[in-house]
């Protein structure tokens, strides 16, 4: 008995319906969604995302490190490579939460054990931590602007999601990059 039983019984009923083949790789609503592991923090729950409908990239607190950028920076090279270079640029949505987890990060002796046990750095497991997701979130943002293996080619967006309302707020408006000076300003 495996914990993954009950999901593997739910892939069978799905394969029936015979519905993945009918999809392509090429996300109907042309969002690519950067968010928390966190389980409450699902796009198919608070934002109503249906399969196809978006790129979900998910780590601990829905940080833009290196391998966010590396998603991004590989989806869109494949999305010239396939041809779609006729459709609007990406748009990443940045989606930090309240109550994340990741914030214990900011704890001390939680940090120090962490960091003891894993062979991290303090510092890096420091700045992983989100303790205000507006400020994380406009930072994360921000980052992504200013990556020269992206920025070129996508439009960036942040946002904050209180798990008390279930609302999503806009901290940081979508923008191409040619209109970065002005988001500098906010
Ligand atoms: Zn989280």
């Amino acid at each position: 008995m495996s914990a993954f039983d009950e999901l593997a019984r739910r892939n069978r009923a799905y394969a029936e319906s015979g519905r993945l083949a009918q999809l392509n790789p090429i996300p109907k609503t042309g969002v690519l969604i950067v968010t928390c592991i966190d389980p409450r923090v699902e796009p198919a729950g608070f934002l109503g995302v249906e399969q196809n409908d978006a790129l979900v990239v998910r780590n601990a607190g829905g940080r833009v490190n290196d391998g966010t950028i590396f998603d991004i920076a590989l989806v869109t090279s494949l999305r010239e490579a396939m041809g779609a270079t006729d459709l609007p640029p990406l748009e990443v949505a940045v989606i930090h939460h309240t109550q994340c987890g990741s914030g214990f990060l900011a704890d001390d002796d939680f940090r120090h054990g962490f960091a003891a046990r894993t062979g991290l750095a303090d510092a890096g497991l420091q700045a992983a931590a989100i303790v205000d997701p507006h400020v994380t979130a406009r930072a994360d943002v921000q980052r992504l602007r200013s990556s020269p293996l992206v920025a070129d080619r996508i439009v960036v967006s942040g946002h904050v999601l209180d798990l008390q309302t279930g609302l999503v707020e806009t901290v940081l408006s979508a923008t191409s990059p040619y209109s970065r000076d002005e988001q500098a300003l906010d």
